[in-house]
């Protein structure tokens, strides 16, 4: 029986790995929850599954929540300190980390830092602080789990291990987002709703326009880069747009391994739960006679600036990969509140980054003061309201 606290538990991989949870009863046990503000669906999960702490987004929700519980015997907690409850619950043998943004970072050290092994798919925080959360893992004897679906392939073409030893280089695949064929000059026109619409997998609003603008590719880089040690030159991202392979690793005598399957984040979520063990997860199979042909392209670096610029915040390092991410949590956040157009996001990202001094990013404050500073100024670039 394993024991899980997960965060954002209420988000589309929460939602996943509670119900891979729930068909598997026998094998885990939750013990801790932490949701934002969706305090119905957190409500229901807390009533089939019982944890003893949930954590909410502030003081107003944890109020509702605890009126709405009547009785139910769950201790309610809120905010960054709630979150980190919720990651360093006592007893919890796997945290499962899946917030969306840099507010996963604190939290994912306090869980490491507690020795509890981590099933992680919020990839914010292991591009903002990859350094010092892969060496704190590393000194605490701590094990992460890949959940994002193409880290989860080359784990398991590594074998189930998180070093790349022996590896020519990363294939990370994507699937180009719902405007890969769209004609550039029609991107800038694009609706929030137009990139929410992803042609392959069924994602939260974040990391939906993040694989439109193909900056989810750039982040996924980085966070390869961390957790199997490979130089950002080894590391390729192909167009595979049937989103069936995904990911290959190449080995020094040239033999490729890839994973594949149904594009259904419940694979990945499964095996970062059970592994070194696999469940009869109930998904069906690929199938490869249907599916007749696999095509693969190189990125349209030009189209889809976002990931050039992942690229270059990788290889110039200390805190660009942290001022990169925060840039672009606020121009997610703009583009989908209506105020920034979707080309501006690269536009906005870009910008910060060249105002942004670079310094090394040895402490978990470096990386903290950056991301703040990189928001504030994203912010301000965006009040003073000219982009060029
Ligand atoms: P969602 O937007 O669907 O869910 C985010 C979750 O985080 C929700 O439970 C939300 O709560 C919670 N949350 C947001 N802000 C806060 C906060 N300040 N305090 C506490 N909880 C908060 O995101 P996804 O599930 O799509 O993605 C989660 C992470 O996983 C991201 O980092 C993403 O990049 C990564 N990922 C996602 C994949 C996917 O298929 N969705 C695939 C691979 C990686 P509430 O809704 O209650 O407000």
């Amino acid at each position: 029986m394993k024991r899980l606290a997960i965060l954002g538990s209420t988000g589309s991989i929460g939602v996943n790995t509670l119900e891979i949870v729930g068909r598997f009863r026998e094998e885990f046990e939750i013990l801790a929850l932490a949701a934002g503000k969706n305090l119905s669906l957190l409500h229901e999960q807390i009533k089939a599954f019982k944890p003893r702490l949930v954590s909410v987004l502030d003081q107003e929700c944890a109020r509702a929540l605890h009126k709405a519980l009547e009785g139910i015997d769950v201790e309610v907690v809120y905010g960054e300190e709630g979150l980190t409850r919720v990651a360093t619950f006592p007893g919890v043998d796997l945290m499962v980390s899946a917030v969306v943004g840099s507010i996963g970072i604190l939290p994912l050290l306090a869980a490491i830092e507690a020795g509890t092994d981590v099933a992680l798919a919020n990839k914010e925080s292991i591009v903002t602080a990859g350094e010092i959360i892969m060496k704190k893992a590393h000194e605490k004897g701590v094990a992460i789990l890949p959940i994002d679906s193409e880290h989860s392939a080359i784990f398991q073409a590594l074998g189930g291990k998180m070093r790349g030893d022996g590896v020519k280089r990363i294939i990370l695949t994507a699937s180009g987002g719902p405007f890969y064929t769209l004609p550039a000059e029609q991107l800038k026109q694009v609706s929030p709703q137009e990139a929410l619409a992803h042609p392959v997998w069924d994602m939260g609003p974040k990391i939906s326009v993040d694989s439109a603008t193909m900056m989810n590719k750039g982040l996924e880089v980085i966070e390869a880069h961390w957790f199997f040690q490979v130089p950002s030159e080894r590391i390729e991202v192909l167009i595979h747009p049937q989103g069936v392979v995904h990911s290959l690793v190449e080995y020094v005598d040239s033999s490729m391994i890839a994973q594949l399957g149904v594009p259904d984040m419940r694979i990945p979520i499964s095996y970062a739960l059970s592994y070194p063990k696999r469940l009869l997860a109930g998904i069906p199979s690929l199938n490869l006679v249907e599916l007749n042909h696999l095509t693969f392209d190189h990125p349209d670096f030009a189209k889809f600036p976002c990931l050039k610029l992942a690229y270059q915040a990788l290889e110039t390092g200390g805190t660009l990969p942290a001022v990169l991410n925060a840039a672009n949590e606020v121009a997610v956040e703009a583009f989908l509140g209506g105020s920034l157009k979707f080309t501006e996001i690269s536009l906005l990202v870009k910008r910060v980054m060249e105002e942004h001094e670079v310094t090394s990013a040895h402490t978990i404050e470096d990386i903290l003061m950056a991301d703040d500073r990189a928001k504030e100024k994203a912010k301000d670039i965006l009040e003073g309201g000219v982009l060029c």
